[in-house]
């Protein structure tokens, strides 16, 4: 197993021991950020296994786009009603793919993230496809717990802009 996939495997189980009802805390701290008022349109995912729960932001007048996967390929959709998709994610009844040029704001999900802003997702790499050479400013969110000291990174990892967790916004010097 390599160093990468320790990491991923304990701070998997980690978070599916914690009971997360409520997102209030990371919903108001990327609220507080001038990238997501300034975002007209934000992807953003719906939670499972633990993961911080920040659908509290689609009360928010904005236009709001989640995550649809199909095969090894992810693409944005307006969020609409919802049903629940593959990997058990909720997602969009009505799938027409969204123009990722035009998403301001992707907050990402992710199992763990370092202060370098890398970012460790499941193991599949479709966040690090999908954000490949797009324009959009990218908030990773997390728990305390899976801020970790560093990340094994490869050449097609995307690095995140910012990191939000229920207590902390780092940012880039680069925004
Ligand atoms: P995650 O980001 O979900 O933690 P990894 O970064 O380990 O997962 O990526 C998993 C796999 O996804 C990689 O081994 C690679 O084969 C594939 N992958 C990721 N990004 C790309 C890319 N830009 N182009 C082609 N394959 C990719
Ligand atoms: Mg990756």
């Amino acid at each position: 197993m390599s160093c990468k996939d320790i990491i991923r495997r304990e701070m998997i189980e980690k978070r599916k021991m914690l009971d997360l009802k409520n997102g209030e805390d990371f919903v108001k701290n990327i609220r507080n950020t001038s990238c997501y008022k300034n975002a007209k349109t934000v992807m953003l995912y719906m939670p499972i296994k633990g993961e911080a729960d920040v659908t509290g932001l689609l009360s928010d007048d904005k236009v709001f786009l989640t995550p649809v996967t199909e095969g090894e390929d992810m693409s944005a959709c307006l969020v609409g009603d919802v049903t629940e998709g593959a990997f058990g994610v909720m997602e969009p009844i009505e799938k027409e793919a969204f123009d990722k040029d035009k998403i301001d704001l992707v907050i990402v999900p992710g199992v763990a993230f370092d202060k370098a802003f890398n970012r460790m997702g499941f193991g599949k790499g479709y966040y690090d496809r999908f954000l490949k050479d797009m324009r959009a400013i990218k908030i990773g969110v997390c728990h305390l717990f899976q801020i970790v000291d560093h990340i094994p990174c490869e050449k097609h990892d995307v690095k995140m802009d910012m990191i939000v967790t229920e207590r902390d916004v780092w940012t880039r010097e680069s925004i």
